[in-house]
């Protein structure tokens, strides 16, 4: 579904991606581990047209889109929850959810998208009516997945769901990432650590210093545990 393929960007004279290769099949959950400063995000970014490339191709179910607008790519099916949670806060959960689907939806259907929704985060149910500023980390992370998934991305990148949460938080995210996926999103997901990837993961890359270094699939991930 995605490939990129010898991808490479700079910021001015500084090299982040150096030479990037990756694929996500249609169906899969695909980490993309690595240290701060690895290039993870920069890549990331391009792949959502946020930054341009200075090598390289990325094709996307079937199209070539590495000089594409976000908004054409993002109308593709390719949609980004960025690090740090980019919901309103002063909003309800309700209305950020429904800033999260597409206009040409019919209100029928909206209320429908918004239920399947909310049987992936019961949380967000429960606090449905309140301003998310008051929701919890692992809340607002659950909420800004949600609303991604109201576009009706075929992939979603998701850059660091973990990101300053409680293990215990952590695993409640995980169990909704685990049940998108089985409802048959595709997922490519950025994280520091291997640490509770391993379980979830139909493909680990892992990413230092601008490149891939490390490409294990599901197979070769089975054969220690
Ligand atoms: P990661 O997401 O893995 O932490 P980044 O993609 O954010 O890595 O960063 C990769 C490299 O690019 C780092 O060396 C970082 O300092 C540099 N970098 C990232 N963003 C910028 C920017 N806007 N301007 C200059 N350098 C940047
Ligand atoms: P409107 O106010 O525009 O008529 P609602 O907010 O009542 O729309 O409903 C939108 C969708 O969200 C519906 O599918 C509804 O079932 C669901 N919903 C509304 N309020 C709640 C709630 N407190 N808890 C769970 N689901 C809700």
């Amino acid at each position: 579904m995605l490939k990129v393929q010898d991808l490479k960007a700079a910021y001015g004279r500084v090299s982040a991606v150096k030479g990037v290769s990756l694929e996500v099949a249609e169906k899969e959950i695909v980490f993309l581990i690595g240290p701060n400063g690895a290039g993870k995000s920069t890549l990331l970014k391009i792949v959502s047209g946020l930054h341009r490339p200075s090598g390289g191709t990325i094709s996307f179910a079937g199209a070539e889109i590495a000089n594409q607008t976000p908004e054409t790519i993002c109308r593709r099916g390719l949609v980004l929850v960025p690090e740090g949670r980019h919901i309103f806060g002063t909003l309800t959960v309700a209305e950020n959810l429904f800033l999260g689907t597409t206009i040409r939806n019919d209100r029928a259907q909206i209320r429908a998208d918004i239920d399947e929704v909310l049987a992936i985060f019961p949380i967000l149910r429960e606090r449905y009516n309140s301003a998310a500023v008051y929701l919890s980390g692992g809340e607002q992370q659950q909420l800004a997945i949600a609303r991604a998934m109201l576009q009706k991305p075929r992939l979603m990148m998701i850059d660091e769901p973990s990101l300053g949460l409680a293990p215990l938080v952590i695993d409640q995210v995980y169990e909704s990432l685990r049940q998108l996926n089985a409802k048959g999103m595709t997922l490519l997901v950025i994280e520091q650590s291997t640490a509770r990837v391993t379980d979830l993961a139909s493909r680990v890359y892992v990413m230092r210093n601008g490149k891939i270094v490390l490409h294990e699939t599901k197979a070769s991930l089975g054969d220690g545990s």
